[in-house]
């Protein structure tokens, strides 16, 4: 090795650029120059993509030297406009109609800014102190607005898929509990002659997380039963009760109920209170999987939500309804003792005395343990703009949905599913003359595809009784009528232009 690469990794150089208290002055600078081309950034994006594509856009990336950096943040930056600023997808913007992302609010960039430089980790009290006060204080507020109760409490985690696999953890180790200490099982059995037994009933509507959850924790292929929905895309609790009733007669175990308040596909939600009713009934934990509804919490709808309080555990996904930057999300428990099933203790880290202490660890409540002091996003967003107006936010993409809906309804091009409880619409584009159904599945695929190629708008797709569909996921109050009987139209000119250049069906080929 040549001495003149030994002298460029001189120390020196490095400790520039840790933050401390000599260098300040450059955090500010450096910070404030990225924050400014965001900003320019932000307000001259005219398209939420440019419609690269990955083999476009992989030679970029691939071109840069790791092993030569560039010594300076703004040609850094310069470089960043290329490998990823210029061409990434922008959910702030109107035509952003795709999945569940939400633009942010600023109050929320204001936490993300401080707890990245403060740097705090939420697993121990002596590194973060008053970060996990305020951890704890948003988790009872979010307890308090669901009516969990006294003995309520919660974590939180990176997502809406890591709360639902916190909560079925805590319910699976419920039923174990139950199961060996309930005299129904020969003496000496273990939970491994539990877990074949324990089923986790979710509709067939309901998010992929919670089938990965049960595989994670080491239930059987066949532990989700998936119940029937109605045509409202809800579950049906006919069909649960029987399912339940069906659990009991093969001697298996409801370990869980899981119930979806907001559908990642249709914002469809489950009836709350009849499945209570069910899960009291049979000893089964209600879980409410509230990643994308949780926003009624705050919302002139909250009624919508009614029955969420009989639940023993809540996902909340705060980066999708309340309006926050990736990731923020908490999982709520009805009775805080039921957090028993994921502590454990580390000498080094949070030694079983510091429980009789009263020393609050968090990491005795949570799967991870280094974890971002996320909740400071949504306590600047709380005591900056507060619930009320958060709310509100989400109210107004309910109600655009509800007249796109009538857009949609009305539009003979198009053909929509169910009438939207909260912000999503899932439609196809029906080829008038054409029979052939495979046809329509076709269409709706280019269509999509080229629309997202153009860059000019992005929308979801998604099946229904296996069929291709097209959806919108509305987040953005920016989004309006107009925004979206544009897209309207250029899907149904891509459709077109896709119809019209296939080759026509000979009459023998008929
Ligand atoms: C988005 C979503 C999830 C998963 O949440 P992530 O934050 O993406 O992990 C779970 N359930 C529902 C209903 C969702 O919409």
């Amino acid at each position: 090795m040549s001495l003149l690469a030994h002298s460029a990794e001189d120390p020196a150089d490095g400790r520039t650029h840790l933050l401390h208290n000599g260098t300040a002055q450059h955090y500010r600078r450096t910070v404030t120059e990225a924050v400014t081309r965001i900003s320019a950034k932000i307000a001259g994006t005219t398209r939420p993509f440019t419609g690269v594509t990955v083999d476009g856009l992989t030679p970029t990336v691939s071109g840069v030297d790791l092993d030569a950096p560039l010594h300076d943040a703004a040609a850094a930056l310069d470089e960043l406009e290329d490998v990823y600023l210029r061409d990434a997808v922008y959910f702030h913007h109107p035509r952003y109609l795709a999945h569940l992302n939400c633009p942010v609010v600023i109050p929320a960039l204001v936490g993300e800014a401080v707890l990245a430089a403060v740097n705090s980790s939420l697993d121990t009290w002596d590194q973060s102190a008053g970060g996990t006060l305020i951890e704890r204080r948003l988790i009872d507020w979010t307890a308090a607005r669901i009516g969990l109760g006294e003995r309520a409490d919660g974590i939180f985690t990176s997502g809406g898929s890591q709360s639902n696999l916190q909560a079925m953890l805590l319910a699976r180790d419920e039923a174990c509990r139950r199961a060996l200490t309930g005299g129904e099982l020969p003496d000496g059995a273990r939970p491994s002659d539990v877990l074949p037994r324990l089923r986790i009933l979710t509709s067939a509507c309901s998010h992929f997380s919670i089938h990965k959850a049960a595989t994670l924790l080491g239930l059987g292929a066949d532990a989700v039963i998936a119940v029937p929905c109605d045509e409202q895309k809800r579950m049906r609790t006919t069909d649960l009760a029987a399912e339940l009733a069906r659990c009991r007669r093969e001697g298996l175990i409801p370990m869980a109920v899981v119930a979806t308040a907001g559908t990642t596909d249709f914002g469809s939600i489950d009836p709350l209170p009849e499945i209570a009713g069910l899960c009291a009934g049979y000893g089964a934990w209600m879980h409410v999987d509230a990643a994308y509804g949780c926003g009624l919490l705050v919302s002139r709808r909250r009624e919508l939500l009614n029955g969420i309080e009989h639940a023993d555990s809540v996902t909340v996904d705060y980066h999708k309804s309340f309006f926050q930057p990736v990731s923020s999300s908490a999982v709520l428990v009805r009775d805080r003792a039921t957090l028993r099933h994921v502590t454990y203790h580390a000498d080094y880290l949070n030694p079983r005395r510091m429980v009789e202490q009263r020393i609050p660890n968090q990491v005795d409540k949570s799967l991870q343990t280094t974890r971002r002091f996320d909740a400071l996003k949504l306590w600047l967003t709380l005591r900056i703009i507060g619930a009320p107006a958060l709310g509100a936010l989400f109210d107004e993409v309910i109600d655009r949905a509800a007249d796109a809906w009538k857009l949609l309804a009305d539009d003979p091009r198009f053909e929509v599913v169910v009438e939207p409880r909260l912000s999503t619409l899932v439609f196809r584009y029906v080829p008038s003359t054409d029979q052939d159904p495979d046809l329509g599945d076709r269409v709706n695929l280019h269509a999509r595809e080229a629309l997202f190629a153009s860059g000019d708008a992005i929308v979801a797709g998604t099946t229904v009784d296996g069929r291709h569909y097209l959806k919108f996921t509305l987040l953005n109050p920016e989004t309006t009528l107009e925004d979206i009987a544009t897209v309207l139209d250029l899907i149904a000119e891509h459709a077109g232009s896709f119809l019209a250049a296939r080759p026509r069906p000979t009459l023998s080929a008929r």
